[in-house]
């Protein structure tokens, strides 16, 4: 039975080949896949600095020294699924409404196939289209566990709605996200006004400010988000400016005072047992991103801890 996985790096070093993350096989036949890292260029649904187009290509490029064996899930990462690199999603730049079609219509052919997406974004806007493919394979809104800076639940930017800053809103008022078994976290900086962050919990989101969740335990914090969603379908997000912009620059809407890597990765390894049926990383604009890619490796890794979760919900 095929099962696809990256080379055997003692053979082939780790920065020959054609870039794929984590040197995985491009493979475009669904047959024989369980999980597939697809990449979605959007970036002209941004606020800020822009760049996020370049995203998947410099995570791929961060994602070279991921080794199969993740010590602390203790998980073969590779071993355990069938892993491949599907590529890239066809997006229609400056058209943010067609494109959430696009990858509505391009992630719906992987789900189809009970394969998991791990999407490397890309602005934030592209979410909407993500949930929509989602839902529409579960036959019911679903969960969404979010590690973020910004809650992205604002109604509209500049007279747009497909913006961003309002995937959540969208999802919500499509009814294809379920605020009451979702969780967003992280959420910090300087706000339009004093009842911006009650926004959110009003459409029903349980939302921990970054301060908030950098007080809680990670152990503290996997039981809340496991509570909260129950056993229903959820998908787990991740923007990379959840992170101290010390550490992650590369990013279109950077907030000081986030959180530290170990502190997002502990988090992350706290959903261990979760059964999520999507992931994505967003937000990383290699411009913007220091000599060393630091963002871009950081993304990549983040990935790999989407990868470990899957493989545990996998052999469990
Ligand atoms: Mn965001
Ligand atoms: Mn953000």
């Amino acid at each position: 039975m095929t099962h696809h996985g990256p080379p055997d790096a003692s053979r082939a070093p780790r920065y020959t080949g054609i870039r794929t993350f984590a040197r995985l096989p491009h493979v475009r036949n669904p047959e024989a896949v369980d999980i597939a890292v697809v990449g979605i260029p959007f970036d002209t649904a941004t606020s800020y600095r822009s760049g996020a187009r370049f995203g998947p290509a410099a995570i791929r490029d961060g994602s070279t020294l991921l080794r199969p064996w993740h010590p602390p899930l203790e998980v073969d990462v590779f071993a355990a699924q069938s892993a491949v690199d599907w590529g890239d999603i066809e997006i229609t730049p400056g058209n943010a409404a067609k494109t959430m079609d696009q990858i509505a219509a391009g992630l719906g052919e992987l789900l189809a196939q009970e394969i998991i997406p791990v999407v490397l974004g890309g602005d934030h806007s592209i979410a909407l289209g993500e949930l929509r493919a989602h839902a529409n394979a579960a036959g019911e809104p679903v969960a969404l566990v979010l590690l973020d800076a910004h809650a992205d639940t604002w109604d509209e930017y500049y007279g747009e709605k497909i913006f961003h800053g309002t995937p959540f809103r969208r999802a919500v008022e499509e009814g294809v996200l379920d605020p009451h078994r979702s969780v967003l976290a992280g959420m910090r900086g300087p706000l339009y006004a004093a009842a911006d962050m009650e926004v959110p919990r009003e459409m029903g989101f349980d939302l921990i400010p970054g301060d908030e969740l950098r007080a809680t335990a990670p152990a503290e914090f996997g039981t809340r988000v496991h509570e909260r969603v129950g056993d229903g379908p959820v998908v787990l997000g991740f923007d990379i400016d959840v992170l101290d912009p010390a550490f992650a620059p590369g990013t279109g809407t950077p907030e000081v005072a986030g959180l530290f890597p170990h502190e997002a990765f502990a988090f992350l390894r706290s959903l261990a047992g979760m059964h999520f049926r999507g992931f994505d990383i967003v937000e990383v604009s290699p411009p913007y991103d220091g000599p060393a890619q630091g963002t871009a490796m950081l993304a990549a890794n983040i990935a790999y801890e989407f990868l470990a979760l899957s493989a545990l919900a996998r052999l469990a």
